[in-house]
């Protein structure tokens, strides 16, 4: 039997914003397909504790850190080097995503998101740019967007759309530079996906379980395949992307929303 093209086993990568979400599901598959793999997140706790819920064959490891603090590139590059070895794979997924209408921002608001969203993701592939070009051997780099890269969801995240759209052009600018290296730099523009970042403003709504329900209802009835997405569903697409299936695609966004923006 020849190699598979989506074999990744023992390859290193490191992942952003991991401890939960759309990141957790993308470390889970990392791991189950063989990758060793850096937790990477704010909370560092809860990144250490969620290595428990790994079965391998992979190997995980754990760092609390704020991607859009100024050393923070160089730091996860050296972690993930003094656990694995090397930098192969890195996934660029710690975002967040305040509501605000832009008639109300603060300067600090707006920065804020800019700084974790764009400014970090930017420097983080920097870092492991630089080490990719160093090993010699090529290397992936993977951003998640959103669908609000193309076209605003609603109103309140001028910021958040601003910055993912910056997200968009940073990946087709960087795929530009580090093509030479065999180093893919591609985006993935999730729409509306179940995760705990997207439940939490609808608990501290007020709203009953029933309203709660009924509004995911409605949301999902607005989308052709009839329900939101799972963080596996961005976790495989993020998977081919990171294997070698995906060797000849760069400064792409693989749009993954159910169909959300066809209609
Ligand atoms: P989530 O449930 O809120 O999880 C995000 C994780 O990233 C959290 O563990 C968070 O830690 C961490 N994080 C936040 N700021 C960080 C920082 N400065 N440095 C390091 N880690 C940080 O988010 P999600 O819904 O999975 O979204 C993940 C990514 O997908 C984001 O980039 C988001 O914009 C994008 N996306 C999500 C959706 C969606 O519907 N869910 C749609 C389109 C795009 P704390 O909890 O400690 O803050």
């Amino acid at each position: 039997m020849g190699i598979s093209p989506f074999d990744i086993a023992g390859k290193s990568a490191i992942v952003t914003g991991g401890a939960m979400g759309i990141g957790f599901g993308v470390v889970r598959r990392l791991v189950e397909a063989g990758a060793n793999v850096l937790i990477a997140d704010l909370n560092g706790e809860l990144a250490a504790l969620r290595m428990s819920e790994l079965e391998g064959p992979g190997k995980a490891a754990s760092i609390g850190i704020d991607v859009s603090a100024h050393d923070a590139g160089r730091t996860l590059v050296d972690e993930c080097i003094a656990n694995f070895g090397s930098v192969d794979i890195l996934v660029n997924n710690a975002g967040i995503y305040p509501m605000s209408p832009m008639l109300d921002q603060s300067l600090e608001g707006w920065q804020r998101v800019i700084d974790i969203n764009l400014t970090g993701l930017a420097f983080v592939s920097k870092a492991a740019a630089q080490q990719m070009v160093e090993q010699g051997n090529g290397g992936k780099i993977i951003n998640i967007a959103s669908i609000d890269a193309l076209h605003p969801s609603m109103v309140g995240l001028a910021a958040y759309d601003s910055s993912k759209g910056g997200v968009l052009m940073f990946t087709r600018a960087l795929a530009l530079e580090l093509g030479p290296h065999a180093i893919t730099v591609n985006a993935i523009a999730p729409g509306g996906i179940n995760t705990e970042g997207t439940a939490a403003p609808l608990q501290g709504s007020g709203m009953t379980a029933e309203e709660m329900d009924a509004m995911l209802e409605q949301f999902a009835a607005a989308i052709p395949l009839r329900r939101m997405g799972e963080p596996d569903d961005i976790a495989n697409v993020t998977l081919f992307l990171a294997s070698p299936a995906s060797n000849y695609i760069t400064g792409e966004l693989i749009v993954v929303d159910g169909g959300r923006l066809l209609g």
